[in-house]
């Protein structure tokens, strides 16, 4: 009988990975972690300062993996969420209250939820191979053969089933030659944190102006977080401002909601991009978290559609061992991208919507948005499936434990 040095080999060990090894551990499959950074190199890296929006069932999947815990004292509520549209008449206000819920989603910085995802990670019994990089993989009807650097020494490993979830410039993608479906936004996002002289009482602000959406996030006290989305040169214009210049500019865009702006933290900008995988399924191989998908962060939906690719990724594993059967046979993992397909399109075309009608001028589109935000508010069951949708329980949430 053909022996595997694994069972599940996961490669990247970030939210999604780290979050599928979690939802693995307590099987009886034998699972590893390969992940290229060191632990001090993911603790610094600035890209950890971002902040997520986790929705309500990412915070219930959260908690079956163990980690909500470590990761809700940090966390700040989302009580309500205020869309509103600069310079026209339309709003509207998604509360939780309304919803019959305590929030309706969190704020947390990724590296909040990461260090939980690693500490239960490094104290529990997945074995993590680390720092090592990926970088030969064959596929073949029985097994994957992988090859790692890991220093000087290349490793060479066997699996039954090997999982990317190496992030947006994966390369388990590029090694298997799956095309990626890219569209460009032309937009950039512009991040940072700022200090507000008003409470911000839990409220999270989604603004859309001529220039793009303007998503503000309440994090922690008087704090709060923001993803602004701009054309590239703009963003860069307004990256290279006097930070007086800069809180003019942007007190400007986003209104005295929260009274006065200041100070701001570091500004950084990321290329907006909509990126899928040509497919989430190959030989023996499957595709989760960003490795599979980037979305655009003004929806605040990229790790929560990564943490439900993970969750349910592993709830079928699991169905799948307890039978005694191959869990890397083709038609087992087809069948899982095929699920998988709905949610993505799904969150894929709210994301895309949101962009495309709030980022035009055009008067008739201008006044439809308002139309349509105007009939959102005076629309209750509208307003509770976007709320759902904005909660993360459009889908049902897998169960793994
Ligand atoms: C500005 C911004 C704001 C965002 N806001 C939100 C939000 O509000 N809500 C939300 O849900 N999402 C948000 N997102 C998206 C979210 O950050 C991502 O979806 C999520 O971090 C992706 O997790 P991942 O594990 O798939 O990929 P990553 O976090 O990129 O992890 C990939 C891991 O793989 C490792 N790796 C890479 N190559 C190799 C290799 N060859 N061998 C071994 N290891 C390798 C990397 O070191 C890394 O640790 C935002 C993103 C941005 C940019």
């Amino acid at each position: 009988m053909k022996t595997f040095d694994y069972d599940v080999l996961i490669i990247g060990g970030g939210l999604a990975g780290g979050s599928l090894a979690l939802a693995l551990a307590g099987s009886p499959l034998k699972v590893a972690v390969v992940e290229s950074r060191t632990e001090s190199e993911r603790q610094t890296a600035p890209a950890g300062a971002r902040a997520l929006a986790l929705a309500r069932g990412t915070a219930r999947i959260l908690e079956t993996l163990g980690v909500w815990a470590a990761v809700e004292p940090k966390a700040t509520p989302i009580r309500d969420i205020h869309v509103s549209d600069r310079g026209h008449f339309g709003k509207t206000r998604l509360s939780a209250e309304r919803e019959g819920v305590a929030a309706l989603g969190y704020v947390v910085t990724a590296r909040d939820v990461e260090d939980a995802v690693a500490d239960a990670l490094h104290s529990g019994t997945v074995e993590l191979i680390q720092p090592a990089r990926l970088i030969g993989l064959r596929a073949g009807p029985d097994s994957v053969h992988v090859s790692l650097k890991r220093g000087e020494e290349t490793l060479m490993l066997s699996a039954r089933l090997v999982v990317g979830a190496d992030g947006s410039d994966s390369t388990v993608r590029r090694l298997l030659e799956i095309p990626q479906i890219v569209r460009e936004y032309g937009q950039t996002a512009l991040v940072f944190e700022v200090a507000t002289e008003l409470d911000h009482r839990n409220v999270a602000y989604e603004r859309f102006t001529s220039s793009g959406p303007l998503a503000v996030l309440p994090l922690g006290r008087r704090r709060c977080s923001v993803v602004w989305t701009l054309v590239p040169s703009q963003a860069e214009e307004l990256r290279a401002l006097s930070e007086a210049e800069f809180l003019a500019r942007f007190q400007e865009a986003f209104g005295y909601w929260l009274g006065a702006l200041g100070p701001v933290g570091p500004r950084q900008t990321f290329p907006l991009k909509l990126i899928r995988a040509g497919r989430m399924a190959d030989d023996r191989v499957v595709l989760i978290g960003n490795a599979m998908h980037q979305l655009h962060p003004v929806a605040g939906q990229g790790f929560n559609l990564g943490l439900r690719d993970a969750a349910q990724l592993a709830e079928r594993l699991i169905v799948k061992q307890g039978f005694g059967e191959d869990i890397g046979d083709p038609a087992f993992l087809h069948s899982y991208a095929d699920a998988r397909q709905r949610d993505l399109r799904n969150t894929v075309a709210f994301t895309d919507s949101l962009i495309r009608i709030f980022s035009s001028d055009f008067l008739p589109l201008a006044l439809i948005r308002n139309i349509g935000l105007f009939a959102l508010d005076c629309l209750p069951p509208a307003k509770h499936l976007l709320a759902r949708h904005a909660m993360g329980l459009a889908e049902r949430l897998p169960r793994f434990h």
